[in-house]
């Protein structure tokens, strides 16, 4: 279980450092940080926190947040982060559907909070800065008075260990129930893939209640007995400020973060202690994986997964990254990764393998595969119809088994007729010097279906849509009708926490821009 994995780690490295909160400037040995994990778990207990009761997180990255990770583990509370930036509406429609006892929040997220709770009169909320009296179950007080002492629960592997809420594009958010098994399985496949060791210093600024950095870096870390450095939020001067002074060797990072570094004057900052960088959650261009390799020297890994799955999938290794960028690398130990023939009327078969080079769905099997969804059934068994994770990305296998990962099926365009995936039009506008950030999205027309629109963040101020558009059409790997027939300048894309481009939400700006029309 995730409480043993923890425990055994602190038998084995009581005194080096575990964690240090940068917000707080607190530092932890594993004896120390285990004395705050039984703090809380004995916190929890005297609330009447029960087996299978859910706790909640609502706040940035922070000490707090771990400590809830391993303090539910060890009780047999089912843990459930919540995304820090969903809206007041969005994280009522959580609490109403996981049903915690528990929430822990902090100071910044007040207001979110403050303007919710008097709805939930069963949830006791702690509030994890210092005490306020609105909030008659604090944090600081409950958890500072609670013992220390080692908390045994009778947990079985198999026993749910949390909830992470997962929003498609589309429909209310749903949780995703993961096994203490899985996370384990989780974790020791990613220590391998990362050859991660006790002396490795991780530094943690993705969102930890998303599973790519909760799941594939920081957990992984704990496991092995490495130490974690945890950055409130994404903030890359700081980010390169840490690397230095806390001679991190390993970090994950969403293809845009890394691409914000990368905007940085990096020879500044001291970054020889940086060993490798882990990228995925969203698709990255290989000339954003090209410049990475040139500008900063470091191992890369790629993983591409899904909350469901816990999430990794599949991993592009070091030595395939040049020859093979673009793709998603291979199965990850342990998985079976099959593209299947989409069906328009139901999940697609399993059994219906199509050819090599061929797109179709990504199903998957593999150890860490979901128990379901909460409350879902319908929902549970479309997703896992005949024992397979439905993806719903669109990709394809090339003739050495490489994963190569299209797009949603919900993202791609048909024009004309013809099928056109947003990401390979992207990549190639991520290779012009002047962009800094694009998204591809079809705007619906009379005469086509949907016409293929950029949305652009111009990093050379002078670039325009005459030379965006040179540029593609000198491009010998782009189709003519795959050229996007508008452009839309902008400030910046908008993306969720985790990295990933809310098309959907440009798509609605196309309805506002423009009306549709013959072209
Ligand atoms: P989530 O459930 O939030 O973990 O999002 C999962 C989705 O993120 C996948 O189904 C993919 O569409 C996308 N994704 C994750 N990793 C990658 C990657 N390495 N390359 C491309 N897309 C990715
Ligand atoms: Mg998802």
């Amino acid at each position: 279980t995730i409480g043993k994995i923890f425990d055994l780690t602190v038998k084995k490295f009581p005194n080096k450092e575990a964690i240090y909160d940068v917000r707080k400037n607190v530092r932890y040995t594993y004896k120390e940080w285990s004395h705050q994990v039984n703090r809380l778990a004995n916190a929890l207990l005297n609330e009447g926190v029960k087996k299978g009761d859910r706790v909640s997180t609502f706040m940035f990255n922070t000490e707090e947040l771990g400590t809830a990770f391993f303090a539910c583990a060890k009780i047999g509370a089912v843990f459930n982060p919540i995304n820090f930036r969903l809206t007041p509406e969005e994280v009522a429609y959580i609490l109403s559907d996981a049903t915690p006892r528990v929430v822990l929040f902090e100071k910044a997220l007040e207001p979110v909070i403050g303007s919710i709770e008097n709805r939930f009169d069963k949830i006791s909320f702690w509030f994890i800065d210092k005490e306020k009296p609105e909030y008659a179950a604090s944090y600081q007080e409950k958890v500072a008075s609670a013992s220390t002492k080692d908390v045994q629960a009778e947990i079985n592997e198999n026993d749910i260990y949390a909830f992470i809420y997962t929003s498609g594009t589309t429909g209310r958010p749903k949780g995703v129930m993961h096994s203490h098994r899985n996370m384990v399985d989780q974790s020791v496949f990613c220590n391998a893939a990362q050859k991660l060791e006790a002396e490795d210093v991780g530094l943690v600024t993705a969102p930890m209640f998303h599973c790519a950095e909760l799941h594939c870096a920081f957990l992984p870390r704990v496991h092995i007995g490495a130490k974690n450095v945890i950055l409130h939020q994404f903030n890359p001067k700081a980010i390169l400020r840490l690397i230095e002074q806390e001679k991190i060797t390993k970090l994950f990072a969403a293809p845009t973060m890394w691409n914000m570094l990368l905007q940085e004057d990096l020879s500044q900052y001291d970054l020889s202690s940086l060993k490798l960088g882990l990228y995925g959650a969203a698709p990255m261009a290989p000339t954003l994986v090209h410049a990475l390799h040139d500008r900063l020297g470091i191992t890369l890994i790629q993983a591409y997964g899904m909350t469901e799955m816990g999430p990794a999938i599949t991993f592009l290794s070091e030595t395939d990254q040049l020859r093979k960028a673009g793709s998603a690398g291979q199965a990850a130990l342990n998985h079976d990764i099959r593209v299947v023939r989409t069906r328009e009327d139901g999940p697609s078969e399993p059994e219906d393998i199509i050819p090599v080079g061929e797109t179709g769905e990504i199903i998957v099997q593999g150890p860490c595969m979901m128990i379901g969804y909460f409350n879902r059934e319908e929902a549970t068994e479309k997703a896992l119809y005949k024992g397979w994770y439905h993806s719903g990305d669109i990709g394809y296998l090339d003739e050495d088994g490489f994963l190569f990962v299209n797009d949603r099926v919900d993202d791609m365009i048909i024009s004309g007729g013809e099928n056109i995936y947003p990401r390979e039009v992207e990549d190639i506008l991520h290779a012009h010097p002047g962009v800094l950030d694009v998204a591809i999205v079809g705007q619906p027309d009379d005469r086509w279906g949907e016409t293929v629109t950029a949305f652009v963040v111009k990093k050379d101020p002078n670039v325009n849509e005459e030379d965006l558009d040179e540029f593609c059409k000198n491009s010998d790997s782009l189709a003519n009708y795959k050229r996007p027939r508008k452009y839309v300048f902008c400030e910046a894309l908008p993306r969720n926490a985790s990295g990933k481009i809310m098309k959907f939400v440009l798509r609605k700006q196309l309805e506002e821009l423009f009306t549709p029309g013959p072209t």
